[in-house]
């Protein structure tokens, strides 16, 4: 079993406490085996020197969409119905397996290199199993989940599919992935139900009555007025509250954005445990709002943070977002509202719980997976620096990440992918490119 110990750190542990101790921290067979002192008799097979870093939890985005990465730039500033029914859709509609993986090697490198080490994830209709084989493959922690659209307007051919297709293809790959065995265990399922809008009532009452039985849950909610009137008309309930009364609600689930949530609908969300995730820069780019996050942390919502998709970001870097989480609620709700430890709690530990892994990442605790993020912190926009937390979510960059570990496995080393990733960045960025010049080409047929 390999011994792998992270010398001479800053070590940010986000424990219950909070402490932030000056050593190491001690990794055996894929677990922490000790923070702060090496325990007795512990011999490290590689030593990563971190004096001047930090050493903090790899983050975690609950609310992605790897497979639109190679759309960046191709639908910007248009509201989200046109954005999605213009842009988004017909591009999904045209990835085939050879773009899907591209697409997941792109924003496997990018997330790995801005020290994000897991996510849940929305693909698309098809090619999931690509999706679910690169996103193993490149050593990142994966939920992810086949989007579900057997319903709605302005959805094309290619994406349109039937009720049972859906939940008979959901259930296979579940099965298929969600596998100790399989790319080390990494992987997990969640369904996907795109939207409210997408689908019918018969799908989400079978998601529903999955989720009763253990399955996770992962789906957009009230990210714009117009979804939500939309869904008024159909249900005569509000959107969080129609969900919660069919039975996607509780701590399985996962709801992106909630920006319009009423009061009645943010004490069912504090009440069941559901999961918001929130994504700052997805909901300014697409002008949906700003959600009440300080009102929903009030409530003792579990709230994470995520990037959203390339299109609507365009980056997936969860250092923006964690900045932007910390900043954006200030000028309402005051300057104390989201401090940065709190910030970083939903980037950490709040995402954990979004996957389900609350128990297995997002602190540094002995017992817990080794996902552990070194941050250079002698930098000049970096120091003299100060409280941890502050310098991590105000000043720190993507780029200041210099070496990734996912269950203990190095997949960035000083700030460069490594073999175990199985990602070349040259590589990566041309078939990028080419991939997204062939797709571009389907979509305009
Ligand atoms: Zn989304």
């Amino acid at each position: 079993m390999k011994r792998l110990e992270i010398r001479g750190g800053r070590v940010v542990t986000m424990d219950g406490d909070r402490r932030v101790l000056d050593g190491a921290v001690c990794v055996e067979g894929g677990r922490i085996a000790a923070v702060g002192a090496p325990p007795p008799g512990f011999v490290a097979d590689e030593v990563i020197d971190a004096a001047g870093c930090f050493v903090l939890p790899g983050l975690v985005q609950a609310h992605t969409h790897v497979c639109q990465t190679l759309c960046r730039g191709g639908a910007d500033d248009l509201p989200l119905l046109e954005w999605l029914r213009e842009r988004i859709w017909p591009y999904e509609a045209a990835l085939d397996e050879r773009a899907m993986r591209a697409c997941a090697r792109l924003a496997a490198a990018e997330l790995l290199l801005g020290g994000t080490t897991a996510i849940l994830d929305m693909g698309t209709v098809h090619e999931t199993d690509a999706l679910a084989d690169e996103l193993g493959a490149s050593g990142l922690r994966a939920v992810f989940g086949k989007a579900m659209m057997d319903h709605g307007e302005g959805v094309p051919a290619g994406l349109r599919e039937t009720t049972r297709a859906s939940l008979d293809e959901s259930d296979a790959l579940a099965r298929r992935w969600a596998r100790p065995e399989v790319h080390g265990g990494r992987l997990g399922y969640a369904y996907a139900p795109r939207f409210v809008l997408s689908c019918s009532d018969g799908l989400l009452a079978e998601v529903a009555a999955r989720c009763r039985e253990g399955a996770r849950v992962h789906t957009h909610a009230s990210e714009q007025l117009a979804e939500v009137a939309l869904v008024r008309a159909r249900f005569h309930a509000d959107n969080v509250a129609w969900l919660d009364g069919v039975g996607l609600g509780g701590p399985r689930v996962a709801l992106a954005h909630c920006v319009h949530v009423t009061d009645e609908e943010r004490a069912l969300l504090a009440a069941h445990g559901t999961n918001v995730v929130h994504c700052p820069s997805s909901n300014l780019k697409l002008a949906s709002g700003i959600a009440p996050i300080p009102e929903l942390l009030a409530a003792g919502v579990s709230v994470a943070l995520g990037a959203d998709g390339a299109p609507c970001n365009n980056n997936l870097d969860g250092f923006l977002e964690l900045r932007l989480a910390a900043l954006l609620h200030k000028p309402r709700a005051g300057a104390r509202a989201v401090p940065a430890w709190t910030a970083l709690e939903l980037a950490t530990r709040g995402g954990a719980r979004a996957l389900g892994l609350g128990d297995e990442i997002g602190s540094l605790e002995p017992g817990k997976l080794a996902d552990v993020v070194v941050v250079d912190g002698r930098a000049p926009h970096l120091v003299p620096g100060g409280d941890a937390a502050a310098t991590l979510v105000y000043a720190a960059r993507s780029s200041d990440v210099r070496d990734v570990i996912v269950d203990g496995r190095v997949l960035v080393r000083r700030g460069g992918l490594t073999a175990d990733s199985g990602l070349d960045r040259e590589e990566v960025v041309a078939r990028g490119v080419e991939e997204a010049r062939r797709v571009a080409g389907r979509v305009r047929g």
